[in-house]
């Protein structure tokens, strides 16, 4: 019986005892996550850029077990400095969560493309990626442990869903994804993405211009595979919470896609449609 309730107590806290950097943790899948990661024993350091709803985050899951810091991710001073507070203040970095991003607005056509706001996407989303990743792995080489995770998207190889921007920036995730999984597992590091579908997030609503959660999770249900659920934030966290937990031991180098089949659909073939429905 004390076995049982042991193991179930070691399942139901999957990331006891380690230390998590989370970036873009202010708001939707990093706010969901670091909470998630905390509640599964994780000490969880928070950065970002919008510091009020920051510190709200670190008030709700509790000021002992997770830290704010401001942190601008294409910032190297600031990213070193986000790095060596995390380890400061909790001895260790073992999950370092590369999730800040931005999109640029929606604009069909390439011609009406700014270099201004493609550099701005690719500064954030695959620089800061980067220079979290750099520092992170100075940190996790010597330890000779250590876990990266980013969030990339349905646009890491999929074309036609996003700006050039995004897209081209999802892409070069994944390739740093790879590429780092490669050079890092001789440490026993693991690197890995996640790629999600929509999520009502603030980030989603403003390129989609769907301000309403239901509406946004209905619109991304009627054009995706999986039918009779939605996908939630709390599903990509989960996905995050895996990679991130001893049960991923052996997983290195891969995106994880959190999407219902989506991506591996070629939706001009319809092949399996049932007569009646
Ligand atoms: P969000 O807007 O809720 O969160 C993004 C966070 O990143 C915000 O807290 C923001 O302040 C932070 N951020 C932005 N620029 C930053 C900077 N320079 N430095 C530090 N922090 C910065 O959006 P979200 O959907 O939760 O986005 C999280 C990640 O998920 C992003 O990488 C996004 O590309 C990816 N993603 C989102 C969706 C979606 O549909 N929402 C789908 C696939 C992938």
């Amino acid at each position: 019986m004390a076995a049982t309730s042991q193991l179930r107590t070691a399942f139901a806290r999957r990331l006891e005892g380690k230390v998590a950097l989370i970036t873009g943790g202010a708001s939707g899948v990093g706010e969901v996550t670091a909470k998630l990661f905390s509640h599964h024993g994780a000490k969880v350091a928070i950065a970002d850029v919008q510091d009020e709803l920051g510190h709200s985050v670190v008030e709700a899951i509790g000021p002992s077990n997770s830290t704010y810091i401001h942190c601008d991710v294409t910032n190297e001073d600031g990213v070193k400095n986000a790095v060596d507070n995390t380890v400061s203040t909790y001895g260790k970095l073992d999950i370092m969560f590369n999730n800040a991003g931005i999109s640029d607005p929606y604009k069909p056509r390439v011609i009406d493309n700014e270099k201004a706001d493609f550099e701005r996407v690719l500064s954030v989303n695959v620089t800061g990626v980067f220079l979290f990743m750099k520092h992170a792995a100075r940190i996790m080489v010597p330890a000779r442990s250590g876990c990266i995770i980013s969030t990339a998207s349905l646009s890491s190889t999929m074309g036609g869903g996003s700006s050039h921007a995004y897209c081209g920036a999802k892409h070069a995730v994944l390739g740093l994804t790879r590429n780092l999984a490669v050079e890092l597992g001789q440490f026993g590091i693991r690197v890995n993405c996640l790629s999600p579908f929509g999520l009502p997030t603030p980030l989603a609503k403003k390129f989609s211009g769907i301000e309403n959660d239901v509406d946004f999770a209905n619109a991304i249900e009627h054009a995706g595979i999986l039918k009779g659920t939605k996908l939630r934030i709390e599903d990509v966290a989960n996905a995050a919470l895996f990679l991130a937990s001893d049960e991923a031991q052996y997983v290195s180098g891969q995106n994880l896609f959190i999407d219902g089949g989506f991506s591996v659909c070629n939706s001009a073939i319809k092949m399996f449609q049932y007569p009646d429905s």
